[in-house]
């Protein structure tokens, strides 16, 4: 490059450079010009409660009762505490006492923000969002200058709901850990609590999915005395949900949502949002018109087991593992529930090798001894078909284990349903060092499941070599697959 065109190069960089450089700065002054109370982010300890309340300051957040589907008793309940927010006097002519704190309680993406949200928009009220984690910092005293800040600033706003999701964070049994700075938190919440009266018109909604980690302080009367418990949906609310995201989407006429409904049990509101988020981008991806059963379907698979994961190669001898290890799973539950799973298929998904999507029927809400020890031996049936087949177990098991351990767990100290000590169930919280005879009756269980799984193994094995080889082959079979081979093979 010759010296006159190095320097005309360098001198248009340069230019291009400074100019970028101008227009950011342009941007940002005309910017703070049109948005003054949007002020660049300071170091002054109590500005978190400011940005926690700006993320929610925007007008998109307009959703009312009839953005929640379901839980009509729960909205009852809420616009009873709206009611409390708004006409105060007329609770006191009475003498009530009105509530100061609710507290939502339940499994996560159940709706608990949106419920709350909601109400604020329903009574026309303040709405501060903040985080439990938010006020709790290394250095002792500031998360308690934030709470304080938190309660003056909806003091200006009232009537006004301050949200605390994640309040476990602040409200956990104090002196577990000797963190002062999160004592110092929690009593400065409590402080604020009791001294309401200055700030009438103010409702804390709490929200925490460990209500047991709770300092009993803030359960109290006149604290967060009324307690909400906000759970996986029904089969019915399911239903109510997908209907309420599907509302404004083209959608094929023949899509039943109610089998969909049937099919997502134990999924939450937020799942239930995002299967249709999904299925509604797989529509566009494959320029369809309409969403069809088919996206609903893959969705749902992504949502259960990650993406299909086409980067992972697996060995011929991997490949044959895992597909008696996934009709283990299919054959046991069809020869103990009489259920047939939904699909089964050895195309790696997320982290899973191959998977089994049960048949799941509607929970029930009591569940007998039998069906709980049926639940856990179908799933060591996968690693009982490695261990009858190959003679050697995997790694492949990891996620069965985990759940069939922590229903042994929850039948022993949750439920009585020790053989030992009938009826006697045990504090989570302080049996820490789970007792040698807990430890044996937990593993009696396992122990037993497993060698009823073995044993089936065993008997049937003809059915399951014919239904790994069908995998094999196909590498998917979907429930009326399985259903014809089960009939074919008597069992
Ligand atoms: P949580 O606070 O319990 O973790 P969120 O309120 O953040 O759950 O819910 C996450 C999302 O799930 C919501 O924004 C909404 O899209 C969806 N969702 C949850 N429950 C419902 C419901 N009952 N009706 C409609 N959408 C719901
Ligand atoms: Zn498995």
């Amino acid at each position: 490059m010759s010296p006159t065109l190095m320097l005309s190069v360098t001198i248009i960089s340069l230019i291009i450079i400074f100019s970028f450089i101008w227009l950011i700065i342009k941007k940002k002054k005309q910017y703070h010009e049109t948005n003054p109370e949007d002020k660049p982010y300071s170091f002054q300890p109590y500005s978190i409660a400011d940005s926690a309340e700006h993320s929610w300051a925007d007008e998109n957040t307009k959703e009312k009762f009839d953005c929640v589907a379901g839980m009509d008793e729960i909205k009852e309940e809420l616009r009873e505490i709206g009611d409390f927010l708004l006409y105060p006097n007329k609770y006191k002519s009475f003498g009530a006492k009105i509530p100061k704190g609710v507290l939502f309680y339940g499994p996560p993406g159940t709706g608990k923000t949106l419920l709350a949200r909601a109400l604020a928009n329903e009574i026309n009220a303040g709405f501060i969002y903040a985080s439990g984690s938010e006020f709790i910092e290394k250095f002792v005293g500031v998360g308690a200058g934030r709470i304080r800040a938190l309660f003056e600033k909806a003091a200006k706003k009232t009537p006004c709901i301050i949200f605390i999701d994640e309040i476990d964070a602040i409200g956990i049994t104090r002196n577990t850990d000797n963190n002062s700075e999160r004592d110092q938190t929690l009593n400065q919440l409590l402080v604020e609590l009791d001294g309401f009266k200055q700030y009438e018109g103010i409702v804390v909604i709490g929200a925490t999915n460990r209500i047991d980690m709770l300092d009993k302080a803030l359960l109290r009367p006149g604290r967060f005395d009324r307690q909400i418990y906000i759970g996986i949906p029904s089969a019915r609310s399911r239903e109510k949900i997908l209907i309420h995201h599907l509302k404004n989407k083209p959608v094929e006429n023949d899509v039943n949502i109610s089998k969909l409904a049937n099919r997502t049990c134990g999924f939450s509101g937020a799942h239930l949002a995002n299967i249709v988020n999904e299925a509604a981008l797989l529509t566009i991806k494959k320029e369809k018109p309409k969403i069809s059963d088919e996206e609903l379907n893959e969705a749902i698979i992504k949502t259960v087991a990650g993406l299909k994961n086409k980067d992972m190669i697996l060995t011929e001898r991997e490949k044959k593992l895992i597909a008696w290890h996934e009709a283990g799973h299919a054959m046991a539950e069809y020869i103990l529930n009489g259920t047939i799973a939904e699909r089964i298929t050895l195309i790696p998904h997320g982290q899973a090798l191959g998977f089994t999507m049960s048949n799941m029927k509607e929970e029930n809400m009591l569940i007998g001894v039998k069906e709980m020890k049926n639940r856990i031996c179908i799933l060591l049936a996968g690693r009982a078909a490695e261990e009858t087949v190959f003679s050697e177990i995997t790694t492949g098991s990891q996620n069965d284990l985990k759940t069939a351990n922590e229903i042994a767990e929850s039948m022993i100290l949750n439920y009585g349903m020790s053989s030992n000590w009938k009826n006697r169930v045990y504090n989570t919280q302080t049996c820490v060092n789970i007792s040698k005879e807990i430890n044996d009756e937990i593993c009696s269980i396992i122990n037993e499941s497993y060698e009823k799984a073995l044993s089936l193994m065993k008997n049937h094995s003809y059915l399951l070599d014919t239904l790994s080889f069908e995998l094999l082959e196909k590498e998917t079979l979907y429930q009326s697959d399985l259903s014809q081979l089960f009939k074919a093979v008597a069992i």
